[in-house]
This record gives C-alpha cells, structure tokens and sequence, in this order.
C-alpha cells in the first residue's frame, strides 16, 4: 500500500487551501493511516506472544507522531542522544525504549541510563567492559555475516558494520553474565526496504535458531528477540506491497512450535519505520518554473534539503499533480529543487500530466525516511512539518526553518587557542 486512496481524497480536496494557508512546501503525515497500520500489525501479530512494536525513531522523528506510537502501545528504537531525548520527551521510559546505538561513546551510554534508563542493545563484544553501570537486563545486536545475503539498501551482512559476529555470540552473553546480567535479549537487523515477507520470516527463524544456541551453551531463557526492522513498502505503483498477513501467520507457527519444543518462548519485537509511517506522509510542493531545454524541467519549491532518498539511493516516488489525476500523462519531466546539484530532482524522465506555473504537486510516500534526512547544504532550509487530523483539521507539528536557525552556530564565544609550539 503506497499512498493509500482514502489518504489522497482526503487530501488533494484540501490541498489548495493549506498552501493558501501554510505556503508551500510542506511535508503531511495521515493520523488516520498510521493509526490503521499500527493497530493492523498488533492484531496480525496478536497471536505472537508479547508481541511489540518499537517505532524507529529516525525514520518520524517528531513529537506528535510519536505520541501516536506511544498511544498504540508501542515502544521506541533509538540510535541517538537526541532520539533518546525526544522519546523520553514524549513520555517513553525503562523498557518502553530499545537503544541501538552503534559505534558507542562513554556519553552514549551514560544519558542511556538517565531517568530509568532503557534496553540496551550492544552492538560489539568490546563495548561490555565499557557500559559503567551494567545493567541486568542486556540485548546484543547479531550479524549472520555469510549466513544471510542481504538486501539492496542495507547490503550484505559480511560488509555491514553492525552487530556481533557470529563467533562472538557465545562469549559476549558469557561476559555479560560475568557482568552481573540476568535478563536477556536478542536483536537483528538484517533488511531495508524489502518487499519479500519470506525474508523477514527467516529473520525469526534465524534469532529463534540464535536464542536456543546460546541457551544450550549458557543456560540463558531469553525474554525476548528482535527482528528489527525493514519491512518494505512500495514506492512504485507496479510494486506489490510485501505480504504482511502471510509474515504474521509464518512467524507465528515459528513461535508456537518453539514453544511446543521447550515450554517456553521469547517474546518478540520488530522495530518499523517505514512501514508505519512510510506511504502516511506527502511533499507537498508548488511547480514555480519550466525550462525546456535538452530536457523538459518542472523547477519546484522544494528541494532534496525536503527528501534526499531520489539523490541518494536513486529511489522512486510517485508524483501526483492535484487535479488532474485523470489527465494523461502525456509529458516527459525531470521535476528538479533549486540546489545546486545535478541529483537535486525528484523525478527523472517521469510520465507526468502537462504541468503549469502554480500547480501543486505531491510527492508520495515521504511519511519515513524523508523530512528527517533533510540537510541544510547549500542554505536550502528544511520544510515544515503537518498532520492530517481524524477529524480533518490539520496540525503544524514542526515549522520550517528560518535564517536564524541556519546562522544559529555562528553565534558563539571567541575561543581562540595557541598550541605549545615548544611541545612540538
Ligand atoms: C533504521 C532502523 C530501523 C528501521 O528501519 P525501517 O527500514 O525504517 O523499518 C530499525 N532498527 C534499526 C536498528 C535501524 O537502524
């Protein structure tokens, strides 16, 4: 499910009067669809005890859509101090927060264990000695290396910097014992983006196979494991969405038999972000100029400061002009921003519908992965943020930024420092 219908007629009808009103460009988020996804995914997997979904952060990272996560039910997947912060802004704590950073520092760790601390999960064996107050309950991150091909964006296992090596396992829950542990988790992300359900199943199957191995040598029950996240979704209109019902019902006979096998079963986490905010969100954004030259260029106002996911991993998003759905798409555009790149298009050689000055484009599917990677190269400024009410009123939920905030750290005390020459 890209963009879904019942988001577009609730949308496109409105579209005009919010540019009216909030000036273009602007990111909108569907509480209505974000809202069926989530509770959609805990009756699928209601049958998997324990089941919970830890939203990843980094894909929304903001406050009104994470008060929505939290009212499901649902926990956080953090990586960061800031997300840290922002989750426990919202009202997350303890174990309502997975902290999956990689390459820790000391600072990392210390904020971590702030405020009732949260779940964290190492990402290397060296880190253990590391943590300063171990805590009891302690989660690592696993990398099957050759034992998974990867997926497209994420890459192959043997090349990614996460995670424990499969060698390691064994002893790194030995010295997290020795460390005063008690309660354990198991965690993977294996996947990006990726469409075949199947894929996500062996992931299961995988940290079940982990868990019993490490439970055969060490004793050690553990309380949960973690499939992390990269459910796909399909950004191209002839992509069919990965099957998510099936996932559910194959993960769940995974779960019962390992129940039947040992009287006893983890529970399990998934940490989504695209697939839960994902197809729920838009950029909105008005068509200012058209050049012909050796190609036909729609000029736009926003930018890849607004979405990077086009120019960096040369990703598809559907373009819908408002009004003329059922006009034929009978042009060939690059729809281009303004910075100075040559990869600052949203679409190339795109089908699209004549396009004239002051039509309003929106550009699917930006819900995840899309406001939050905005940058701020070449002074293009990042977009404001709305959401889309169940009632239908609209929210601004983040301004867009202004000057200020771009000259914001230039703004500091003179330190100006002359190093011990003799010190060489
Ligand atoms: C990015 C990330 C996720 C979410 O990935 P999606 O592809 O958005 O589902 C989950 N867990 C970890 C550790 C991540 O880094």
């Amino acid at each position: 499910m890209p963009m879904s219908q019942s988001f577009k007629d609730r949308l496109f009808p409105i579209a005009e009067q919010l540019v009216e009103h909030y000036g273009s460009p602007f990111h909108i988020y569907d509480e209505v669809g974000i809202r069926e996804t989530g509770e959609n995914l805990k009756k699928l997997f209601s049958g998997v005890e324990g089941f919970r979904e830890y939203y990843a952060v980094k894909a929304l990272p903001n406050p009104d859509i994470l008060k929505l996560m939290l009212d499901m039910g649902f926990g956080f997947d953090c990586s960061s101090i800031g997300e840290l912060v922002l989750s426990r802004q919202v009202g997350a704590r303890g174990e309502d927060i997975m902290f999956t950073s990689n390459n820790t520092d000391q600072n990392e760790f210390k904020v971590a264990a702030e405020e009732g601390g949260c779940v964290l999960n190492l990402d290397d064996i060296s880190l253990i000695e590391k943590v300063p107050d171990f805590p009891e309950l302690i989660c690592f991150r696993y990398n099957p290396g050759p034992r998974r091909t990867g997926n497209v964006i994420i890459g192959n296992p043997v090349e990614a910097k996460y995670g424990l090596s499969h060698e390691q396992v064994i002893d790194a829950y030995r010295l997290a014992q020795q460390r005063g542990a008690k309660r354990f988790g198991l965690h993977t992300m294996v996947a990006s983006n990726e469409l075949d359900y199947t894929y996500m199943v062996e992931t299961a199957r995988m940290v079940l196979d982990i868990s019993e191995l490490v439970e055969s040598e060490l004793g050690i029950k553990f309380e949960f494991v973690n499939i992390g996240g990269g459910i796909g979704i399909p950004y191209h209109p002839d992509q069919a969405p990965l099957d998510i019902d099936s996932m559910a019902a194959e993960i769940e006979e995974l779960f019962n038999a390992f129940r039947d096998k040992h009287a006893y079963v983890p529970r399990m986490y998934m940490e989504s972000g695209r697939f839960m905010t994902g197809p729920h969100g838009c950029l909105v954004t008005s068509a200012i100029n058209h050049k012909d030259i050796y190609r036909n260029y729609i000029g736009v106002d926003a930018c890849m400061s607004a979405l990077m996911r086009p120019a960096m991993y040369d990703a598809y998003h559907h373009i819908d002009v408002v009004g003329k759905e059922d006009v034929v798409r009978d042009q060939i555009y690059d729809v281009a921003g303004s910075l100075c790149e040559n990869n600052d298009k949203f679409a190339v050689q795109r089908e699209l519908p004549e396009i004239d000055g002051g039509d309003i484009l929106v550009i699917h599917d930006t819900g995840a992965h899309g406001h939050a990677m905005g940058f701020q190269y070449n002074a293009k400024l990042r977009t404001k943020e709305l959401l889309l009410r169940a009632d239908g009123s609209v929210d601004l939920i983040r301004r867009e930024e202004t000057l200020d905030d771009y000259f914001a750290t230039l703004n500091f005390s003179e330190d100006q420092f002359h190093p011990n020459q003799s010190k060489g």
